[in-house]
């Protein structure tokens, strides 16, 4: 936009032409032409120049900047400027246009006096001859004779703007200044190259995007510097007439798409998305559509691209500045370099559009840009590699310290369960160590309890006194018995015994006395009815019965004789003295039957024991009740 505004104004304010001033070639070796020295006219359309007589004729504008620069045109422009020799002698001088990028450069000097002309024809339209002593800008010989003048004419065309830096040099002079020139150039180019190679090799180490990307740029912009600086066409490309001709803007076109790309992975504009990424979507689209379109043959956009070139600046500007802002750190860096870029970029934009002379800071500042710009994001992507890797050390440092307590921590938890597995252990044993012990204890405790159970049933079946067996457990075995000859028809006899005037021994001798004879009379039954299956029970009082099963009632009676006799031959002596004692004793018995009761066997026997005491006594009676 500011340059279609210069264009504008150069043609705005350009006036009808005076004469110009003369150049006049003194003794210094070199002379910068003016504004004031140069005229020109720009053909219009469809106007074709025949013979140089007919510029004689034409409106001839001044130039009214600081530069010689009459913009942008499609048509061929002219310019003119005279020179004169003061010198004594014939001198030859070198035209040298400082500007490579121009289409067609036609050179015509004239002898206004003599008329006559030498033309020389140069430009990048042209195929580069052998014999062309052009390198990285235009040069043309002019002779003079000593007092001659001659008007040079020039015949300009371009796609860029009609910028023409022009000086006449001494042969020597131009040798040495572009000796010195080319030893900037290597300085310069040299910076561009290691920063491309250097960052190419890094992109080979790391891997990391950022180094491709700005190898890219860096690449675009050293291609960029030598399609200005005209290094490009002398060096490089010289012979591709297809790059000579579109080097130049194809380079403008990949710089800006390198640039925005590497950029957007430099500030990681994805993190930040807005405004911010959608601007450099958009320039990184616009820049690769031009440099298609360009490769295609059809440079449709180089009417508006110095209008993007000019915004994307500034926008990229924008956004670094912003991201500044939200803390950023690579765009300190970023804003830093590109500003400096910006600014000389600027100057050089001003320059051409002839508000600044050229001079070498004009003319060599956008280089200079390039080169402190890189090295600045060199530096910058050197601390985003060394800011990077204090983030991965610290991260490694947490990582390791965080496995250190996650081990201390199972080395704990490992402890822990090792110690709980021992008191497991423990509190098993001590808990089987307890169980054995109840065990034991209840196993003795059941044995006592067995044993005492034993002893129970016994004494629930023996008499205290006699220790023969009692009343209940007498009448138990009879009912059972009964009930077996019942089954088996076998005879069941019973025996009942009742010690002869026991009253009176209680009486004589006192209860102890007969107590003690009552266990002697017990134990003398028990020997004389000495099978397995008898029983003796204590029936009462000092009354015995004898339960004699599988026994007839004469076998029975025999028991009850040897019984008798037992007891009357007792020996129980009391106080030195024997006390005779005897037994009465009933004897009944009979093969039961079923329906026989219990009491009749009972009252059968004690029948017979009456009749047994009526009969005087020590005897045995056998029941007449037997059936
Ligand atoms: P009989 O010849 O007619 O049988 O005369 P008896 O005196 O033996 O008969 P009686 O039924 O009149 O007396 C039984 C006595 O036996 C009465 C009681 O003093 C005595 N006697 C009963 N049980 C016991 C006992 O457990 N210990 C002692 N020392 N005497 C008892
Ligand atoms: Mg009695
Ligand atoms: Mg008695």
């Amino acid at each position: 936009m500011l340059v279609g505004m210069f264009v504008l104004l150069s043609v705005g304010t350009a006036y009808g032409a005076t004469q110009a001033e003369t150049v006049e070639i003194a003794t210094e070796g070199q002379v910068r032409l003016l504004s004031e020295h140069v005229r020109y006219w720009q053909q219009p359309e469809g106007v074709e120049i025949e013979s140089l007589d007919q510029l004689m004729d034409v409106d001839w504008l001044t130039m009214q900047k600081a530069s010689i620069n009459a913009g942008k045109s499609k048509t061929p422009v002219w310019f003119y400027f005279d020179i004169e020799n003061t010198n004594t002698e014939l001198v030859t001088r070198l035209l040298e246009i400082r500007w490579i990028n121009l289409s067609v450069v036609d050179f015509y000097a004239i002898d206004l006096e003599s008329g006559e002309t030498s033309k020389m024809e140069a430009g990048l339209l042209h195929e580069r001859s052998l014999g062309d002593n052009s390198n990285t800008s235009w040069i043309f010989p002019v002779h003079l004779e000593s007092g001659q003048k001659k008007r040079v004419y020039l015949r300009v065309v371009s796609r860029f703007n009609l910028f023409l830096p022009m000086f006449i040099w001494q042969v020597d002079a131009l040798d040495k200044q572009q000796w010195q020139r080319y030893v900037w150039y290597g300085l310069a180019f040299g910076v561009l190259g290691a920063m491309l190679l250097y960052n190419m090799s890094l992109f080979g180490f790391t891997r990391d995007s950022s180094y491709f990307y700005y190898s890219l740029y860096a690449g675009s912009v050293i291609m960029y510097e030598a399609g200005l600086t005209g290094v490009g066409d002398h060096l490089i490309w010289g012979h591709i007439q297809w790059f000579r001709m579109n080097g130049f803007a194809l380079s403008i076109y990949v710089s800006f798409f390198a640039a925005a790309l590497f950029m957007r992975n430099f500030l990681q504009l994805k993190t930040y998305g807005g405004w911010v990424l959608h601007l450099n979507t958009f320039f990184v689209g616009y820049w690769l559509l031009s440099a298609i379109t360009l490769l295609l043959g059809k440079d449709y956009l180089i009417v508006v691209n110095e209008i993007f070139a000019l915004i994307s600046c500034v926008v990229a500007l924008a956004t670094s500045i912003a991201l500044w802002n939200k803390g950023n750190v690579s765009a300190r860096y970023f804003t830093i370099a590109w500003g400096g870029l910006i600014a000389l970029t600027f100057v050089a934009v001003l320059m051409m559009e002839g508000f600044l002379p050229y001079v070498s800071i004009t003319e060599n500042g956008q280089l200079i840009g390039f080169v402190v710009e890189m090295l600045l994001l060199s530096f910058a992507l050197a601390e985003r590699i060394n800011r990077e890797r204090k983030e991965r050390e610290m991260a490694q440092v947490r990582a390791l310290d965080l496995q250190k307590l996650i081990s201390t921590e199972r080395e704990e938890k490992l402890m822990a369960q090792e110690a709980m597995l021992q008191m497991q252990k423990e509190t098993n044993s001590q808990l089987e160590a307890r169980v054995a012990l109840r065990t034991q204890e209840l196993e003795r405790t059941m044995t006592n309890l067995e044993i005492a159970n034993r002893e129970l049933a016994k004494l629930s079946v023996t008499d205290p006194l006699t220790k023969v067996h009692n009343r209940r457990y007498f009448d138990e075995t009879l009912t059972r018995e009964q009930e077996r000859s019942v089954r088996t028809g076998q005879a069941l006899s019973l025996i009942l015994v009742d010690i002869d005037h026991f009253k009176q021994f209680n009486d004589s001798y006192g209860h102890l006395v007969g107590d003690d004879c009552l266990r002697l009379v017990a134990s003398a039954i028990g020997d004389a009815a000495s099978r397995g299956s008898d029983l003796v029970a204590r029936y009462g009082g000092e009354e015995f019965a004898i339960v004699l099963p599988d026994t007839t009632q004469q076998e029975a009676y025999q028991v009850a004789e040897r019984v008798r006799d037992r007891i009357n031959h007792l020996k129980f002596i009391y106080k030195g003295k024997r006390i005779p004692i005897s037994a009465s004793l009933g004897v009944a018995g009979w093969v039961m039957v079923a329906g026989d009761e219990q009491h009749e066997l009972i009252e059968a026997a004690d029948k017979a024991l009456y009749e047994a005491k009526t009969n005087g006594r020590n005897c045995c009676v056998l029941s007449n009740l037997a059936g």
